[in-house]
């Protein structure tokens, strides 16, 4: 059997060395990151088999950083955090981290910790950042969208949209749940809100609405993206 392999996200090069010797002799692969945005990169390329993440980086906030990688995978995250305050545990934990391990930490506890959350880990999901459907290609970790390789410019609430019918290809997604899931729960009536983004993204993917290859419209109730 392969090793585990351990995305771990610190700044602090002596802590991250010192994990990185602790996670390779407790028998785990370790994929390194010093900064947030490598390590949403990393998560999505390398696919890890779990991530270490400490909640304190220089480029950008762990929870940040739990919630990129949570707009597409369920990899196991476990949070490290010199903070102490149940707070900051409870933001992490509701952005979407499995666990968390106080600094300063025990070694053992923290392997035993991150084999746990192996195991919860769900079977058989073979999580992708990278989704086609025909032409259409989404990273749902980079956020880009290529109709035929060239890059369609969608705006953050427009891709947001996209991500959300591509997550669901194939089923239809109803306005409620689009516009709830997007612009949030105060707008869940909004509906000319989403026509306006879906006619936007449709106009920048080429696709069009009479004779739609990527984007079908079922009248009054949402929208569907094809699963080609
Ligand atoms: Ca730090």
């Amino acid at each position: 059997m392969s090793q585990p392999r351990i995305l771990l996200v610190e700044d602090e090069a002596p802590i991250r060395r010192f994990l990185a010797i602790a996670l390779g002799a407790g028998g785990f692969e370790v994929i390194e990151a010093e900064r947030g945005r490598l390590g949403l990169e990393r998560a999505a390329t390398e696919a890890p088999d779990a991530v270490l993440l400490d909640l304190g980086l220089p480029d950008m906030d762990g929870k940040a950083v739990i919630a990129g990688i949570r707009e597409w995978s369920q990899v196991p995250i476990l949070v490290l955090s010199v903070r102490d305050g149940e707070a900051e545990k409870i933001a992490a934990l509701d952005a979407g981290a499995d666990d968390y391990v106080t600094k300063p930490f025990a070694t053992g506890e923290l392997l035993a910790r991150l084999r746990a959350a192996l195991r919860k880990r769900p079977a058989g999901t073979a999580e992708r950042a990278e989704l086609a459907f025909g032409a259409l290609e989404i990273n749902l970790a980079t956020r880009v969208v290529r109709v035929s390789g060239i890059e369609a410019k969608l705006t953050r609430k427009e891709f947001d949209v996209l991500a959300l019918l591509a997550r669901h290809a194939g089923r239809l997604v109803s306005h409620r749940q689009l516009l709830t899931t997007v612009w949030g729960p105060a707008h869940r009536e909004d509906t000319h809100y989403l026509r306006i983004a879906i006619g936007h993204i449709r106009e920048k993917l080429g696709d069009d609405a009479a004779n739609p290859r990527f984007i079908l419209t079922e009248p009054g109730v949402g929208y569907r993206l094809l699963d080609n």
